[in-house]
């Protein structure tokens, strides 16, 4: 018997959730709209004082209540709300947040769309960003000023594979209002962001928390009191802008939580087994499960330890024009796919700074630290990872690469 304080998969096993006529899985509710016996009982669900009942789907639906009820157990949250995409969860809680003339401080290697919203959109809105190395916390420090609302960052970080220490995070926001969003798209289950001290864990369930690449979704898991901010019907940014999940998707995503923590294991022990792999060959990569990785030791202290170090490797063949032949032939010889998007049960692969990145301008990439030669790759669940790799070596060989 494992003695954890929390342990995600756990929470969710012991979630205890029926259909109508007892059965196994949810019942869909497939309804827009909800009645009610008296017109006093539909007055009080709109002031949110008819606990259990719902009014519309927009603001709550039965479906999307048990997807988020074990997407809280997951997180060690009270509550979270699913959205129709990653950015969704994004945007909704930044602009939930923020008020026009406030400021977010968030690390530089974001994920392309959340990167595109932070340095263009909320120029609309006069929200001033400050873009750090999220290493460097005595630059975190000097950024925050009064109307500092905010402090983004991803768990692991996209594509640079750095690991955010949010605990020394929380500790710097502490006290100061500032409330610490965490994007934990790339590590479900590795990493309890909220069990950190994150504020607010928001996710893209169209990754490795559906794992099937069928469809976009996204969750935030926070407070109750956040959850119900977000979700008021007079002020709430999820309740008003509208970026609700379909049911029907979420009950399908719900299905796919029961075997999340077996994805992962199995998603980190073929990228260990690849990782180890690529260091042998001497290229140069990034993977945050071997000692190499500058930031190991940190990420030893923050994960939950049966989940393995994630399926994220990235590599560097130093430039764009080496990375296309590679990519191609890997997808020819049956690697996996060339494809953006990641936590797929097939391997997939893409040049970061062409694609997923390339909404962040070229001197920044630099700045960061991003190689045009950088190769992302989702490592897939594969049976034979070892076949995976003589195929993979195969092209590093012919391409003489390595
Ligand atoms: C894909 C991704 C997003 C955006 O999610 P969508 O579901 O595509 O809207 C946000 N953050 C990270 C880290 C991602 O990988």
């Amino acid at each position: 018997m494992k003695n954890k304080k929390h342990d995600p998969a756990t929470a969710i096993q012991d979630l205890k959730q029926f259909g109508e006529f007892g059965g196994v899985n949810i019942s869909i509710t497939d309804s827009a709209t909800f009645t009610f016996m008296t017109e006093e009982e539909m007055i009080k669900a709109f002031h949110g004082e008819a606990p259990g009942c719902f009014l519309y789907s927009r603001h709550w639906n039965p479906t999307n209540r048990y997807l988020s009820e074990a997407l809280a157990a997951m997180e060690g949250t009270e509550l979270a709300w699913v959205t129709s995409s990653g950015m969704a969860a994004i945007t909704t809680t930044l602009l939930q947040l923020c008020n026009s003339g406030d400021h977010i401080i968030t690390s530089v290697t974001t994920y392309g769309g959340t990167f595109a919203f932070l340095n263009n959109y909320l120029k609309k809105f006069n929200i001033d960003v400050t873009f750090v190395n999220i290493e460097d916390h005595e630059s975190i420090k000097r950024a925050i000023r009064p109307n500092t609302k905010v402090l983004y960052t991803e768990s692991m970080t996209n594509p640079m594979l750095q690991i955010s220490d949010i605990p020394a995070l929380a500790d710097i926001v502490k006290g100061t209002g500032v409330k610490l969003v965490v994007d934990n798209t790339f590590t479900p289950m590795i990493i309890s962001p909220a069990k950190l001290g994150a504020d607010i864990v928001v996710y893209s369930m169209t990754k490795f928390v559906n794992g099937k690449n069928d469809h976009v979704a996204g969750a935030i898991c926070s407070t109750e009191e956040f959850i119900n901010a977000i979700s008021d019907v007079n002020t709430g940014t999820a309740m008003l802008l509208g970026p609700v999940l379909d049911p029907l998707r979420s009950s399908s995503i719900l299905k796919n939580l029961g075997t999340l923590h077996i994805r992962m294991q199995k998603h980190s022990e073929n990228a260990m087994y690849l990782a180890e792999r690529f260091k042998e060959t001497g290229l140069k990569f990034k993977y945050p499960g071997l000692p190499e990785h500058p930031n190991y030791e940190l990420f030893n202290r923050l994960r939950n330890p049966d989940y393995g170090y994630g399926g994220m490797i990235a590599i560097d063949v130093e430039t764009a024009e080496k990375a296309a032949p590679f990519m191609e032939l890997m997808q020819e010889r049956g690697v996996g796919y060339h494809a953006v998007s990641l936590g797929y049960f097939k391997t997939l692969f893409s040049n970061s700074g062409k694609s997923t990145s390339s909404e962040v301008p070229e001197n920044i990439q630099r700045e960061m630290g991003l190689s045009p030669g950088l190769v992302r790759f989702s490592v897939g669940l594969d049976h034979d990872i070892e076949r995976t790799w003589q195929l993979i070596k195969s092209c590093l060989v012919d391409l003489k690469l390595i």
